[in-house]
């Protein structure tokens, strides 16, 4: 079958790109790698503890993304952060975002897109690993950037040289993040730390901030990019015992009941592309993400909306 619009990746830009252009009626199709979406907006459940497990909250400061919170707000799958003013969380957490997000779009799941190639016909072929191939008319393509360039490379995709040197530039940190069970409660605040040096970059007791009632402290640590670029291939109980030895003095002498290890490859970009979104007509494909509208979640949000915009434009001519 051929789809008008394929877009690869189910993360909150993908998400986002999908929902306007269908509400306009374009017929989509998203095709994610993973079981679940929202992408880096992921929540874990391990045993009766709740995690965010990479994004921890948003904020909103551009109007287009608050009016997107504000609907969310109104839906009930966002609210604000305990105790804060200008930050937001998902409810029932993180997660629900991108379930809210997915509601009537067509998405397929553990497709994940290994090719792209231009067909002569002037469409695109996608090479879907172990599901064969799909056809459509325009591509979007929302992961981090290098897998979206290895996509194009692996599909023969010649870019213009200037754009293709742009999009090489755009590396990200790795980030590890260790998901801590206690067997009391933690003397986190409420409002998380942020150590300013060390191997850690954020502390954030799930409970604390509403997500996990079911256990006495579901503490989120992640790694500092310093950190987590010298150990990202490292013995998970290695790298655990470090993180748990930085993240002690905020423990207050509780005992660990369980650690679960999350190897975020592309956590966020260490560059930026510059403009919100690139939309190339002559070859009717697009590329969204944090990598272009900025590595927070508000960023990933605009570059989405941004992308279903040209899109839109383009199919009205
Ligand atoms: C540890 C961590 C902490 C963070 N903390 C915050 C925070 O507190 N506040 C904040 O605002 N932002 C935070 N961020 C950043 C924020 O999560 C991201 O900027 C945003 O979620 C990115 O959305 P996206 O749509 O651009 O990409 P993603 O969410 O990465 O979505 C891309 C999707 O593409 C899929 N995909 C990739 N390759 C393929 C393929 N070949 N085929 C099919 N699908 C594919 C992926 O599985 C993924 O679902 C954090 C990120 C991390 C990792």
């Amino acid at each position: 079958m051929k789809h008008t619009i394929a877009i690869v990746g189910a993360g909150l830009s993908g998400l986002l790109t999908a929902r306007v252009l269908v509400d306009r009626g374009a017929s989509v199709i998203v095709l994610e790698k993973s079981r679940g979406v929202g992408g880096r907006m992921a929540t874990k459940r391990v045993g009766d503890a709740v995690f965010d497990q990479g994004a921890q909250y948003f904020t909103a400061r551009d109007p287009a993304f608050q009016a997107c919170v504000q609907d969310w707000i109104v839906q009930g799958t966002a609210a604000r952060w305990p105790s804060s003013t200008h930050r937001w969380i998902g409810q029932p957490a993180m997660t629900a975002i991108g379930k809210h997000l997915s509601a009537g779009l067509t998405i397929e799941r553990e497709r994940k897109v290994t090719a792209a190639r231009r067909h002569a016909a002037g469409c695109w072929e996608l090479d879907i690993e172990e599901h064969g191939m799909i056809r459509a008319e325009r591509l979007v393509l929302t992961a981090p950037v290098p897998q979206s360039l290895a996509i194009l490379d692996a599909g023969g995709v010649v870019l213009p040289a200037e754009l293709h040197a742009r999009l090489r530039a755009i590396t990200y940190h790795p980030c590890l993040a260790l998901l801590v069970v206690l067997d009391g409660s933690s003397d986190v605040p409420v409002e998380g730390v942020v150590p300013d040096s060390g191997p850690l970059r954020w502390i954030g007791d799930n409970v604390k901030k509403g997500i996990s009632p079911q256990v006495p402290a579901a503490v989120t640590l992640h790694a500092s990019a310093a950190f987590s670029t010298q150990h990202y291939g490292r013995p998970e109980a290695e790298v655990s015992a470090l993180l748990l030895e930085a993240a002690r003095p905020w423990f207050a002498g509780r005992g660990v009941v369980t650690t679960t290890l999350h190897r975020w490859k592309f956590s966020e970009p260490r560059t930026e592309f510059g403009e919100p979104c690139v939309w190339l007509p002559e070859l009717t494909l697009g590329l969204a993400g944090d990598g272009f509208g900025g590595a927070r979640v508000e960023g990933a949000a605009l570059s989405g909306l941004a992308l279903a915009g040209r899109v839109a434009t383009h199919l009205m001519h």
